[in-house]
């Protein structure tokens, strides 16, 4: 069920860690309402990170995107999925591991800051690491298929099964990932959205006690918050519709709700169904729909549409 808050979220929560595109930008462009919430937030005293589950872009590259946008962004602000690569690395193999690359230029950088040997070829590598790089060829996924097969440790950056375009969805890392799972019979060690990892290395980044998971899509984004134990705001400015998130089974539902960002600055009022209906202010809805198409209105579409779901 949808938590009500009183207080304006950046009031109660003391660091949003906040995904990239779907929330901030779309296509490199920013979205509306967004810059100014997250400047908001920050005026009242709330940490940020930008946490983000592609990792073919470095954080000072996503930094300079962002400031570009309006974003006051340096490198330390961005947790990428490559960064929680190189610390899960760190955590499992001695320094001066030489591993395989199945991605970019800047993940192969990336290890190799992070004491690493970075290398393209399946030879004496104690692990692979996979993330995504529109240039990845049959070759590359087959030195990944000999060093797997031979025992390497095997992490991947995320499983995102599409890459959103301007052309629409192409295949992410995850199908890249599922190819060689079909080879191997073997699975990586994930450390993205919705794993937990990356939000540990973001909660780590800001020193947040109190975090709010920030993002547009169920499957990662809010999926991975619950599974981390932590509460989360989805915004509808992404890749999530009303009717996905009214369909979402209880393990997908966000603590929060809003169309765009500036839920992260406004409280957020209860809905209380009676019967089959449901109130929020002065926004209902019921079986023919909602009153208007306000944030409240979608408050009350969900918290009726969950609880007929009976889950
Ligand atoms: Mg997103």
């Amino acid at each position: 069920m949808l938590k009500p808050s009183s207080a304006p979220l950046h009031e109660v929560y003391d660091a949003a860690l906040l995904d990239l595109d779907g929330v901030l930008y779309l296509d490199s462009e920013p979205i509306a309402q967004a810059a100014g919430a997250v400047e908001t937030a920050r005026a009242g005293g709330m940490r940020t990170a930008f946490v983000t589950n592609n990792s073919s872009r470095r954080a000072s590259t996503v930094a300079e995107h962002l400031s570009e946008l309006g974003i006051a962004a340096t490198a330390q602000d961005v947790v990428t999925s490559s960064q929680a690569v190189v610390s899960l690395l760190q955590r499992r193999l001695p320094s001066g591991a030489t591993v395989l690359v199945v991605g970019s230029d800047g993940l192969a950088d990336e290890l190799a800051e992070g004491g690493f040997v970075p290398v393209r070829e399946a030879r004496g590598v104690a692990a692979v690491v996979q993330g995504l790089e529109p240039r990845t060829a049959w070759t590359d996924l087959a030195e990944a298929a000999v060093a797997i097969a031979a025992g390497a440790l095997w992490v991947a950056g995320n499983t995102d099964s599409t890459f959103p375009s301007p052309r629409g969805l192409l295949p992410g890392n995850g199908a890249m990932v599922q190819a060689l799972v079909h080879t191997t019979g073997r699975r990586p060690v994930v450390v993205g959205k919705p794993e937990p990892e990356l939000f540990r290395a973001s909660v780590a980044r800001v020193g947040a006690e109190r975090p709010l998971v920030v993002g547009d899509r169920l499957d990662t984004d809010i999926a991975g918050a619950n599974r981390a134990g932590l509460p989360s705001l989805l915004v509808l400015t992404g890749v999530t519709t009303r009717e996905d998130l009214l369909a979402a089974p209880p393990d997908h539902r966000p603590t929060y709700v809003s169309s765009d960002l500036r839920g992260l600055v406004t409280a957020h009022p209860d809905a209380v169904v009676s019967g089959d209906t449901a109130r929020c202010r002065e926004a209902t809805a019921g079986p023919d729909g909602a009153s208007d198409d306000s944030d409240d209105a979608l408050r009350a579409m969900c918290s009726l549409a969950w609880v007929r779901s009976g889950s």
